[in-house]
């Protein structure tokens, strides 16, 4: 048993409970290896929380904690148990998504924005909220490694912090694989208006 809790907190973040960068790339390369076997799609998404500095600065380091356990939350409510989240580095996350194509990853994406952009974080008695950027990617029949499709999520995510943050952006190829494109994006939907009475 000993064994077993010293194993799971060197897999583990303290903060989030989810898995560190380290285990996380070694289960990542073991699903990105069964899906070249199998035929089966994958996809990666890079989530990253926006202006988080602002919230330290302007609330403190505990309140960015609070922030993040609350995110960490909402990701694994909102994933499969097949899915593997993880935190990447400090507001930034990973998730592989197994079986999963692209436009199945980009719709979980855009249902994670939304539902995290709704997320009030009680934290000594105030109610915080913060917005992510999400870049969306899939393994692709030329890739050997699985860091390719994380470092093309990690581009389209640049895409969406540069087109203004809080929104979700895919990473595309053409048909023959070549020509990258970032051609998605979503935006907040405007609250409905109030009906004129
Ligand atoms: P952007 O929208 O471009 O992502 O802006 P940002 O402010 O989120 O990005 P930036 O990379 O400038 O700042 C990230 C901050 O996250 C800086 C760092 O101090 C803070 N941070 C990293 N890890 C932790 C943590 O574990 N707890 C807290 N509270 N803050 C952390
Ligand atoms: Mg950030
Ligand atoms: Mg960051």
């Amino acid at each position: 048993r000993l064994h077993e809790n010293l194993r799971r907190m060197a897999m583990t973040d303290d903060l989030t409970g989810l898995l560190n960068r380290r285990a996380f790339l070694d289960e990542a390369r073991r699903h990105f290896a069964r899906t070249l076997r199998q035929g089966a799609p994958l996809s990666v998404l890079m989530i990253d929380i926006d202006r988080f500095k602002k919230i330290n600065d302007a609330k403190g380091h505990d309140a960015g904690d609070a922030v993040l356990a609350a995110f960490a939350d909402a990701l694994r409510a909102g994933l499969r148990k097949s899915d593997l989240p993880c935190r990447y580095g400090g507001e930034e996350f990973c998730v592989v998504l197994p079986d999963t194509d692209m436009e199945g990853a980009a719709t979980l994406a855009e249902t994670l924005r939304r539902r995290f952009a709704a997320v009030e974080v009680d934290y000594d008695g105030e109610k915080l909220g913060a917005t992510i950027s999400i870049g969306v990617a899939s393994a692709l029949p030329s890739m050997h490694m699985i860091e390719e499709a994380i470092s093309n999520a990690d581009r389209a995510l640049y895409g969406a912090k540069r087109s203004g943050r809080d929104c979700v952006i895919r990473f595309d190829v053409d048909a023959d694989g070549e020509k990258p494109s970032l051609t998605y994006r979503s935006r907040p939907v405007p609250a409905a208006r109030p009906a004129a009475s």
